[in-house]
């Protein structure tokens, strides 16, 4: 895995502060997707749980958990392709 992938939300793929599962992609550190609202640890768990979450985003519109950090020039599309290629 690169950094990138290391440092993305698996569900969205907003690249985060601190990578969400540790620098082994192991340990999670149960923070909250600024973007997607996923708890890392819990719904990104596994691959198939990443899947529903992220549809269930979609599904929602696709749009900010905290969204004073919305970027203004945001491309969900181009976020889309942080998302590990584990977890597509
Ligand atoms: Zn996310």
């Amino acid at each position: 895995m690169n950094n990138n992938e290391n440092l993305a939300c698996r569900v969205c793929g907003l690249i985060q502060c601190e990578e969400p599962w540790g620098e082994d992609g192991k340990i999670p550190n149960y923070a909250i997707c600024a973007c997607c609202g996923t708890e890392f640890g819990y719904e990104d768990y596994t691959k198939e749980s990443v899947l529903i979450q992220r549809k269930k985003w979609l599904d929602a519109g696709g749009g900010w958990w905290e969204l004073k950090d919305k970027p203004n020039n945001w491309n969900i599309n181009e976020q889309l392709k942080n998302i590990p290629i584990d977890y597509k």
